[in-house]
């Protein structure tokens, strides 16, 4: 269980952000390392409580082992400690850099959590240094063909799990290089795309096969044993207002990719804010990545307008431990705005009510309202200088395109959720991750398209699901 006394001992010590002088100046990953020893301790203070919440339902979706990994960290026995982690976790290197932690805010030791998330990346970096993590492929084939659509984290977790079930697994992906939203969304700084192409190189050694630049087409699909559609769920949701379409507005992942393709390429990005007045439409995780990467790229300034009134700085009394707590966060994105403006660039309660355009159609100025209860306080406009608007204002769900190629009709709420609460759709045809469930987090894709490998493996053997 760690050192007995090592939580009333030892105090909580995260993996830093580097200064935001210094990380401003790169697309390199945000965080820097700390040395084993800082991580043994911090293991050490892991209570193995009664009733480990970390695990359960409210903490990490995966139910990842914690305290059994955090003793074994503890006692210097990261490698079974690694083993212990790769019980339930498909891909540590991903959670423990994007992960939000709802494992620490889980924990008994609340504010003042074990630092969780920072072990599970030590124990898969020093897996990757020292050799331990090496391709494992099934030692016999059952035959039977797989084919995923999407290579996000649903249909990466799905892929790895049906592989290692024995079955011969295609992906299937339209974009140019595997990793949904983890290679062209998530920006570089918070998941280095290295790390998403080492963990697709080790899964082609281990036979999984991945089919780029290609559009899942049904008919193509026919002799596949059964078909898992991880297709995300990125249909943005699109700004009611005139001009909305206007030259200089656009869509926070289309931006997003853009500049993971010029940080890959070392080409001039094909949406770029340098020397820009940008306006981020939304105040939430998505909204806080375009801050930082428009802040990276050179803008002259950048301001995020958010709906919603500012959360509270403490938990409000119908939101209580162990639940996630529904407070002020400010993100990494939104410190370095600050830090370069001088003030936080969320402006609460606030939406667009107008784009005005120049003589040649692109965006100049947004004209913005204060919002009470939603409704818009007339006397509160405010004209302001935009020449690029980035719409992070959430996600309504799959792409209509192939849920009609596949013949599915989404819910109400643009999800592929099969009526029973499985995976299963009809016949052979699944769904998992976002597609599923709405836009949600890589440990909850992780834990969905693991799920749904389980059920197609039962459904291949001819069992119940
Ligand atoms: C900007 C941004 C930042 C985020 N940051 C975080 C974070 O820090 N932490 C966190 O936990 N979560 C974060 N999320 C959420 C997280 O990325 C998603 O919940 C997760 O990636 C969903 O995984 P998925 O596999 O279901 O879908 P996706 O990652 O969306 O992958 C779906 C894949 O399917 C492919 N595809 C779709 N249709 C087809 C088709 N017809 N044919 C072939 N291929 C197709 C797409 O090209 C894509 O590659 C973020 C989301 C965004 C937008
Ligand atoms: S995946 Fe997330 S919730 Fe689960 S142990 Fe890791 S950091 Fe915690």
């Amino acid at each position: 269980m760690g050192k007995p006394t090592g939580f009333l001992e030892i105090a909580r010590i995260e993996n830093p952000y580097r200064t935001e002088e210094a990380r401003l100046r790169d697309f390199d990953d945000l965080h820097v390392a700390q040395p084993a020893d800082v991580r043994r301790a911090q293991a050490a203070r892991c209570m193995n409580c009664g009733v480990p919440f970390c695990q359960s339902d409210f903490g990490c979706p995966l139910h990842n082992l914690i305290p059994e990994w955090n003793d074994l960290i503890y006692r210097g026995r990261e490698r079974e400690a690694l083993e212990r982690l790769l019980r339930t976790a498909p891909f540590p290197e991903f959670t423990g850099r994007v992960c939000p932690a709802l494992c620490e805010k889980a924990c008994n030791l609340e504010s003042d959590a074990l630092t969780n998330r920072d072990n599970e990346l030590y124990l898969i970096e020093t897996g990757f240094e020292k050799g331990w993590v090496q391709p494992r492929s099934p030692k016999t084939r059952t035959g039977r063909r797989v084919a995923v659509v999407g290579s996000g984290p649903a249909g990466l977790a799905a892929a790895d799990l049906l592989n290692r079930l024995g079955h011969e697994v295609t992906v299937i992906e339209r974009a140019d290089r595997p990793g949904g939203l983890l290679m062209y969304g998530i920006p570089n700084m918070k998941l280095p795309k290295a790390v998403v192409e080492r963990r697709v190189r080790l899964m082609e050694e281990e036979d999984v096969r991945f089919l780029l630049n290609t559009e899942a087409d049904p008919d193509a699909l026919r002799d596949y044993d059964a078909v898992l559609l991880c297709g995300g769920a990125k249909k943005p949701r699109a700004l009611s207002v005139e001009n909305a379409d206007a030259a200089g507005v656009c869509f926070a992942v289309d931006y997003l990719t853009a500049a993971t393709k010029a940080v890959l390429s070392g080409e001039a990005p094909a949406i770029s804010a340098k020397e820009k007045t940008v306006i981020v439409v939304g105040g939430g995780d998505t909204g806080n990545d375009c801050v930082g990467t428009a802040l990276r790229q050179g803008c002259k300034s950048v301001v995020q307008l958010e709906m919603m009134p500012a959360p509270p700085a403490q938990r409000a009394a119908n939101n209580p431990w162990p639940q996630w707590p529904r407070t002020l966060r400010t993100d990494y994105g939104q410190l370095e705005a600050i830090h370069r403006q001088g003030e936080d660039p969320r402006v609460y309660q606030t939406t667009v009510k107008r784009i005005i355009v120049g003589a040649g159609g692109a965006i100049e100025a947004v004209e913005t309202v204060r919002l009470e209860g939603f409704e818009p306080v007339p006397g509160t406009e405010q004209t302001i200088p935009c020449d690029l608007m980035l719409i992070a204002a959430g996600f309504v769900g799959c792409e209509a395109a192939t849920a009609a190629r596949f013949g599915v009709e989404p819910d109400a709420r643009g999800r592929m959720l099969p009526g029973d609460g499985s995976h299963r759709i009809r016949d052979n045809l699944f769904s998992a991750g976002d597609m599923r469930t709405g836009q949600s987090l890589v440990v909850r894709a992780l834990a969905d398209g693991r799920a749904a490998a389980m059920e197609v493996n039962e459904w291949l053997k001819g069992g119940s699901i």
